[in-house]
């Protein structure tokens, strides 16, 4: 059955709830949901140290997200007021015009060991690609089990690196971590090899650690949008200005990093809301926001005239995953995956990238049309308002006045809560 989203954002938690239960959620999840059952103390306190308490943040959900055909109830975890509003909206537009579509190009994970101190580089590298298959034997046996699942490792890449006087001959291990990110895995067979490398090179290990720069990871995800999708009456001027924002955001490092903030406003609170670990997400895409030798914009905007549609394209790498690390510790992204359906890590990978793009189309489109502050300033007047102590009751007008004065800021808020003792 057709859910109807429309005015989701408009209804109280139980409407909202009943929408959601009616088949998106499973039993289980919809009750730890509805009840709000989210991380205890005595769980939290045996997953990292020095615990002394949890922290909450707002789980939202985008719904009616379309990719490759399927729509999906996406949960967000933000404390960011407008990223939910722009992204549905972003979902909306797209949704209806065949949504995103997503290619996943590879999901390996690769992890390296710097060796130095190597007498003979070139000759180590022979020695190294010759043994290459023993080194790919014992990282599989240091760990068995992703083996037997149909994973494992699968190559090996070496590069000599030189810089002034210091040489590293760098062995470059790919792993195959099917639904994991891999990081234990990667770094349980990185330090299983190295003894090897070191008796096959002569030198020395300086470290054997998983890479965050996951670029056997990639994922794309497309969009296609008609001109008139955009505004009924510039949506060709809206088109042309968006493709030349992408083309500014890779020009120019200060605008890159807005530009690609704005991807990660929507990628970061699904990576959260996943159980995943997004400092490992950042990292990678940072990282390879640089792959030109310089940081650019992550997104492009392209207009097709003949077709009279807007084409929008981002292509990262996506280290994300459907088990381990706090993936099935933590109740809420039980909640959150069971939203999603529970995808698995292909698939999450392209819902993820998409939102990505969602976010960018939103900010850019805003940004070369009404202006980022239009939108932002609702959102900004309702925390001021929360922040000066405004009662649930009283928010609304609060914020409405707030939002006519000249200086909207805190005083004001505080002012204009006076008046209603
Ligand atoms: P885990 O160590 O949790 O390993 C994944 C687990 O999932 C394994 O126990 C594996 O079982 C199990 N599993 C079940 N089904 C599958 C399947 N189909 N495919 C793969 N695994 C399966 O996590 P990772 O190795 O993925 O490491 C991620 C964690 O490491 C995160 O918490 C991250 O924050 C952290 N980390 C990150 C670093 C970085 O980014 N640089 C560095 C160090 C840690 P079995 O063992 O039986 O195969």
């Amino acid at each position: 059955m057709e859910k109807n989203w429309s005015g989701f954002y408009k209804k109280n938690r139980a409407e909202r709830l009943d929408i959601i239960n009616e088949k998106i959620l499973d039993e289980s999840s919809f009750e730890l949901l509805e009840k709000n059952k989210v991380l205890d103390f005595e769980t939290a306190n045996n997953m990292v140290e020095n615990v002394v308490g949890t922290f909450s943040l707002p789980f939202s959900v985008v719904p009616n997200f379309v990719v490759n055909n399927i729509a999906y109830c996406v949960p967000f975890v933000t404390e960011e007021p407008s990223v939910v509003a722009a992204c549905s909206n972003a979902g909306k537009i797209i949704s209806s015009c065949g949504g995103f579509k997503t290619v996943i190009h590879d999901r390996k994970m690769i992890g390296q060991v710097a060796l130095y101190d190597v007498e003979n580089f070139s000759l180590a590298k022979d020695t190294i690609m010759t043994n290459s298959e023993a080194i790919i034997k014992i990282a599989n046996e240091a760990y068995p089990s992703i083996v037997k699942r149909g994973g494992g490792a699968r190559e090996l890449e070496v590069k000599v690196l030189n810089e002034d006087d210091v040489t590293f001959v760098v062995v470059y291990l790919i792993v195959d971590t099917l639904e994991a990110m891999g990081a234990n895995m990667l770094n349980t067979m990185l330090e299983a090899i190295k003894p090897f490398l070191e008796q096959l090179t002569g030198g020395n290990s300086l470290m054997a650690i998983l890479s965050n720069y996951a670029t056997r990871s990639i994922v794309s995800s497309k969009c296609e949008i008609p001109f008139d999708k955009l505004s009924k009456e510039d949506g060709k001027e809206i088109a042309k200005k968006m493709e030349l924002a992408a083309k500014f955001a890779k020009m120019d490092v200060y605008r890159a990093a807005t530009h690609n903030k704005g991807i990660f406003n929507g990628i970061d609170s699904v990576v959260i809301a996943s159980g995943n670990d997004w400092r490992a997400v950042e990292a990678a895409c940072q990282s390879y926001a640089a792959k030109n030798f310089r940081y650019e914009g992550l997104s492009t905007w392209t207009c097709d005239y003949e077709k009279e549609v807007l084409i929008g394209e981002l292509s990262l790498p996506m280290p994300i995953a459907s088990v381990g690390g706090s993936i099935g510790i933590n109740p809420s992204v039980k909640v959150a995956r069971s939203l999603m359906k529970n995808p698995d890590a292909k698939t999450l990978a392209g819902i993820i990238v998409s939102v990505g793009l969602a976010q960018n189309f939103s900010a850019v489109r805003a940004l070369v049309s009404t202006g980022i502050q239009k939108g932002h300033m609702k959102l900004h007047a309702k925390s001021l308002a929360i922040l000066a102590g405004a009662t649930n009751e009283q928010l609304e007008e609060v914020v409405e006045k707030l939002q006519k004065e000249k200086h909207m800021n805190l005083e004001t808020a505080k002012k204009i809560l006076t008046q209603f003792k």
